[in-house]
């Protein structure tokens, strides 16, 4: 029996078998949305809010889900179920599916619908213990009004190049700036710096994509009595708070120690980035619905 089943177009196929054509614009321009979503504990995390995310990204791309987002919750919830995961990540993808060469999308005859459901560890364990050290790179971030960071497009191009230059500098995350020099947000994270009492995040028009992870950190730095706001701020801000975290789906809440060879704080993960963290980690589970009880009836044969 594989131990892996990956939801495509209306069935369950293993990986091998989990194929779909050269033709798709997603293959060939980028041109899809996607979404990726945590089970903590058997419990889906903000399920609704990923899948209102998912379903404005097409709207504005004009890309059509051939589901209602009920029925693509409960597809979700049921991938998850047949995989026998109670701890993963989970990847739902919508491309415009096949069309011809042209970039034209009336000529796209049918999305295709993927889900896929693993386990994920995306920075080695130790360093949510120790910080994580990080760069910011020459690449900008696409500037909103050019393609907005609202749309979760599979368009990474943007992105990959950003973990690139963080590779060749050889750390594992890295910041990029809008093309006014304000920072944005990492390759596939949130970027939120302390100073204080106060924590400072960089709003949506500077080129963040508003992170669900980054909604559940504002949550808790506002329950816990901290002061947080939406600001642009700039490198030197950077360098001289007392604490910087990322979060992501897939990088939960991790303490920066270090950006661009200055150390943050005494070099070690802030008292407040723990407590955050801490806070967060209850809530996954306290916050996340139970997969059952998002699995009604689907179709999948
Ligand atoms: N920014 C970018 C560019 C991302 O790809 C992600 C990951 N989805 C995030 C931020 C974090 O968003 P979320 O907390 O919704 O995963």
């Amino acid at each position: 029996m594989p131990d892996q089943w990956i939801y495509l177009n209306g069935e369950f196929v293993t990986k091998e078998n989990a194929k779909i054509s050269v033709y798709d614009h997603g293959f060939l321009y980028g041109d899809g949305v996607f979404e990726g979503i945590r089970v903590y504990g058997g419990n889906i995390f903000r399920m609704e809010e990923h899948m209102d995310r998912l379903y404005r990204s097409a709207k504005s791309i004009m890309l059509e889900i051939p589901h209602s987002q009920e029925e693509l919750t409960n597809l979700i919830a049921e991938t998850v179920e047949k995989n026998q995961l109670e701890n993963a990540y989970i990847r739902a993808v919508v491309s415009r599916g096949p069309g011809d060469l042209g970039l034209d999308p009336r000529n796209c005859h049918g999305a295709n619908v993927v889900i896929i459901v693993e386990p994920l560890s995306i920075f080695p364990k130790e360093l949510y213990e120790t910080g994580l050290e990080i760069v910011t790179v020459a690449t900008r971030r696409n500037r909103p009004d050019v393609l907005s960071p609202k749309v979760k497009s599979l368009n990474y191009l943007n992105n990959i190049l950003v973990r690139m230059e963080a590779q060749l500098a050889n750390v594992n995350e890295a910041l990029m700036l809008n093309d006014q020099g304000y920072v944005a947000e990492g390759s596939a994270d949130n970027v939120f710096i302390v100073k204080g009492s106060t924590f400072y995040t960089p709003p949506g028009y500077v080129g963040a994509l508003e992170g669900i992870t980054r909604n559940a950190v504002m949550d808790i730095a506002n329950d816990l009595g901290y002061v947080m706001k939406e600001e642009p701020f700039t490198r030197h801000d950077v360098y001289t708070a007392d604490e910087v975290f990322l979060t992501g789906t897939a990088a939960e809440v991790i303490a920066v120690v270090k950006v661009d060879g200055r150390v943050i704080g005494d070099g070690k993960p802030g008292i407040h980035t723990n407590k955050i963290l801490e806070e967060f980690r209850k809530r996954v589970i306290s916050e996340g619905v139970k997969v059952y009880s998002l699995k009604n009836e689907s179709n999948v044969s």
